[in-house]
């Protein structure tokens, strides 16, 4: 119903409540009128036409006005949930209710699954040489270049300040490493202009595959790249790890 309304539009939706509401006014009128012998004439129905034609619109004006201002708000709301506004990635909250199903589908499946976590190599000294709102514009491109090299299958989100992670359906640990070699070139061969400065960083990547013998839980995964992504910041940053079952 209320997909009805928002297709048809706040004029749409006055016209069609309006037209029902003298419809049922003439209806009305015509079988009091009918029940009490009275004859039918032109003025009491002209009456039973207009009293609705004025009031109906108005009152529905408003209230249809104010349905219209709830489905915008419901919709805003639902987006500032589910994207970043800094990176327009997919928020911590919506990054993993997404990453489930994938997860769960992969481990029916048995397909392969890989988890990339990514963070961004000294990013306070950005926010401290720069400011940060220079900060918020490396952000906003490692944002999109994520976007650009993921598949559309590959799940990104911004999972903290400068952490992300990507959930890789059908890509094997060779495959996620691929992708975070082609990330990272990107980021090296970029310099983000802001103001008279350029800005270069780069980024530490951990990457972990699903083990179907272990059957992992997402979060697991997630712990197992995270541990990787801890190595390669012990190692120097700016460099992609393997999770090693056992220790790194
Ligand atoms: P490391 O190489 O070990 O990751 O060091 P780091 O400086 O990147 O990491 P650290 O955790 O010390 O600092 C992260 C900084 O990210 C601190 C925080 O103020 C900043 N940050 C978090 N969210 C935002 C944001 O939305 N915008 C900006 N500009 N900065 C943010
Ligand atoms: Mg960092
Ligand atoms: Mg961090």
């Amino acid at each position: 119903m209320r997909d009805f309304i928002v297709r048809i539009g706040r004029i749409g939706t006055v016209v069609i409540i309006t037209l029902i509401s003298i419809a049922a006014s003439l209806m009305l009128t015509y079988a009091l009128m009918t029940a009490f012998g009275m004859e039918i004439t032109l003025p009491p129905m002209l009456i039973a036409a207009l009293v609705p034609m004025a009031v109906a619109s108005a009152v529905s004006w408003g209230v249809v006005a104010a349905l219209f201002r709830v489905h915008h708000l419901e919709a805003e709301i639902r987006r500032v949930a589910t994207y970043d506004m800094v990176t327009g990635l997919m928020t911590r909250r919506a990054f993993f209710s997404t990453s489930e199903s994938i997860h769960r589908i992969a481990c029916r499946n048995k397909t392969p699954m890989s988890v990339l976590c990514m963070d961004i190599d000294d990013f306070k000294r950005i926010n401290d040489g720069y400011g940060h709102s220079a900060g918020d514009a490396v952000l906003a491109f490692f944002g999109k270049t994520l976007s650009q090299c993921a598949r559309k299958s590959d799940v990104v989100g911004r999972i903290g300040g400068e952490e992300f992670a990507m959930i890789l359906p059908d890509t094997d640990l060779a495959g996620a490493i691929n992708l975070a070699q082609k990330i990272r070139n990107t980021i090296n061969d970029a310099g983000i202009r802001y103001s008279e400065h350029t800005i270069r960083f780069t980024v530490s990547f951990g990457a972990a595959e699903i083990n179907h013998e272990e059957a992992p839980a997402l979060e697991a995964l997630l712990q197992q790249s995270d541990v990787a992504l801890y190595a390669a910041k012990g190692s120097g940053k700016n460099n992609i790890t393997i999770y090693q079952p056992g220790g790194l």
